[in-house]
């Protein structure tokens, strides 16, 4: 049995790249209700969720990630593979690098950030590694054998947002030793663990940092990563195609110790 593929896309990002015969479907959540589309790709079926809505509507701060997260699992969602646009931190990493996310540092505040307590019982889970190893080897194999050139090693910073960052705290985050600033990639992330679904993300650089430019707009953001569009698709495609099915993980196993 193919393993069924999820696609959280952020900023640029509307529609499923490579996706046909969508469907658009509302599921309830005990978080709300949530969109989703469902597609196929490569012959699957596959769940895709643009996180700030169809027509980018919905800030960092608001973005249902708990929602989202359930809707996935609802879905029956073993692996995610998410795009994050992200400010880079790196000089070598200019605009349209992509970049896969290994680490992350937490700056967020006021997001609700774990499904926890649930059915009165508490868990603590393990996020040494909050990213799936697995998938993380396999896209790096993809990239690899479509020629496209896909970094790793990379801590994303997370921030509130909307508004981009000062020089001060850019100069802050490099010196503690992120790559990527973005403002959605958390608690993304650790909610895809506390259902125990594999997750990777794949940063797409938009931009350097502020301060390491004269400034940023959102219409340059948005500009550059229109450009980069069909390689993101190519590589999620690949994914999908190379390694329909994914096997056991240790994120499938993510509350074997967790809960109290
Ligand atoms: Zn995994």
């Amino acid at each position: 049995m193919a393993t069924k593929t999820g696609f959280i896309t952020g900023t640029g990002f509307y529609a499923l790249p490579g996706a046909t015969e969508v469907r658009p479907q509302e599921v309830v959540t005990p978080f709300g209700n949530v969109y989703v589309e469902l597609a196929s790709m490569e012959n699957q079926e596959v769940v895709f969720i643009p996180r700030h809505g169809k027509r980018h509507t919905i800030s960092p701060r608001e973005i249902n990630f708990r929602g989202n997260l359930w809707a996935m699992k609802e879905l029956g969602v073993e692996r995610i593979l998410a795009t994050s646009v992200s400010g880079s931190l790196v000089a070598a990493w200019g605009p349209g690098t992509l970049v896969l996310v290994d680490q992350f540092l937490n700056f967020t505040d006021g997001r609700a950030e774990t499904f926890y307590p649930m059915n009165g019982r508490l868990a603590h889970v393990d996020v040494t590694d909050p990213y799936c190893r697995t998938l993380h080897e396999q896209l790096a194999a993809s990239a690899e054998k479509l020629q496209i050139s896909l970094k790793s090693g990379a801590t994303y910073v997370c921030m509130n947002g909307p508004r981009f960052e000062t020089r001060a705290e850019v100069e802050m985050v490099r010196r503690l030793g992120g790559h990527l600033l973005g403002q959605t990639n958390y608690p993304e992330c650790v909610l895809a663990r506390e259902l125990a679904i594999c997750y990777v993300t794949v940063g797409i650089v938009s931009n350097f940092a502020a301060g390491m430019q004269l400034t940023v707009t959102a219409t340059e953001v948005i500009e550059n990563i229109r450009k980069y569009g069909d390689t993101v698709g190519n590589l999620f495609a690949a994914l999908v195609r190379d390694y329909p099915e994914h096997g056991d993980c240790a994120c499938r196993h993510a509350l074997d110790q967790a809960e109290l």
